[in-house]
């Protein structure tokens, strides 16, 4: 079997989150979960920050799981929001470290503006609602307003909150300049790591902006985008693996889990496999 056959028939969950920035359960729960759900190769990859990586591995030692430790990166790609998961890193890499810092330290202030917006449409103190919800509160974001708003009957489940309330032209939306492209993927590569697109289907760029998003990537020093990942549909994931062959990149794999079932059909472990004729990114970690 070659070595790309290999990979591709290990279980890898590649991109899922901790209750260090918008996850809901401990690095060690997860870690548990994963290999409950029989993932052989799991990378933790919390927003912005890397603090539960050493309890996730040492979960993952326990059970027989193989932990990639990882890293996704708020970004900035002109006036759209571009996530870049780091797989791979080193996290006592320096340089690593104070660019994350960076990224995080407008949170709180986007958080109480966020806060004031609500309150404009007569949803008054959300702010300390959602940081109820924050274990880490340096990485206070959306996901922990909009818990907060369902738990007030302000709207029924995560999706409608975010469509009514947090996406860009409603009450609760503040724009926010995040890293960019070239910065976090330096600081993931210069930390040991391979830098992913991740969820690509999510950016509403067309195909003009994901070209020049995907160049400027691949300019950068990015090797993968996520190919099948919990919000693609199968149109998306063919799309998305046109597009890996014709700019020469691999392919990742990855739930984008947070929660025990927070969003319908999202589990650890439970991402369609990639397809064949793609070279999975995770080739890279059985060496
Ligand atoms: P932030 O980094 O504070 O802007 O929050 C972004 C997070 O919000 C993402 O990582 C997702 O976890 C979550 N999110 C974004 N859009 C949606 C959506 N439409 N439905 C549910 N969660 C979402
Ligand atoms: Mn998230
Ligand atoms: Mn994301
Ligand atoms: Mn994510």
């Amino acid at each position: 079997m070659s070595s790309t056959a290999a990979a591709a028939n290990i279980h890898a969950d590649l991109h899922c989150h901790s209750c260090h920035s918008d996850g809901v359960l401990t690095p060690r729960a997860v870690v548990e979960r994963a290999a409950a759900q029989g993932v052989a190769m799991l990378a933790l990859t919390d927003h912005d920050q890397t603090g539960g990586l050493l309890e996730a591995a040492a979960a993952a030692d326990i059970h027989g799981v193989h932990l990639i430790p990882g890293v996704e990166v708020s970004v900035s790609w002109g006036r759209t929001t571009v996530h870049i998961v780091g797989l791979g890193i080193d996290l006592t890499d320096p340089v690593l470290q104070r660019g994350l810092e960076q990224v995080r330290s407008g949170r709180m202030n986007r958080a109480r503006r966020m806060a004031a917006g609500l309150a404009a449409v007569g949803i008054d103190d959300t702010l300390d609602g959602a940081l109820a919800h924050a274990s880490n509160p340096a990485l206070i974001s959306r996901t922990h307003f909009a818990r907060h708003l369902v738990e007030r009957g302000v709207s029924p489940n995560m999706r409608d909150v975010f469509s009514r309330y947090l996406v860009e032209g409603k009450p609760g939306y503040v724009p926010h300049e995040w890293a960019s492209l070239a910065d976090a993927v330096a600081w993931i590569r210069g930390a040991g790591g391979v830098a992913i697109v991740a969820h690509p289907a999510r950016y509403r760029l067309g195909d003009l902006g994901m070209h020049a998003l995907l160049s400027a990537f691949k300019e950068a020093g990015g090797v993968a985008i996520e190919v099948t990942t919990s919000n693609h549909t199968a149109d998306d994931v063919q799309h998305y693996a046109r597009l890996v062959l014709e700019f020469g990149f691999e392919a990742s794999r990855g739930s984008d889990f947070h929660g025990p079932g927070e969003s319908a059909n999202v589990e650890l472990g439970r991402v369609a496999p990639l397809p064949r004729e793609l070279t999975p990114v995770w080739q890279r970690f059985l060496a």
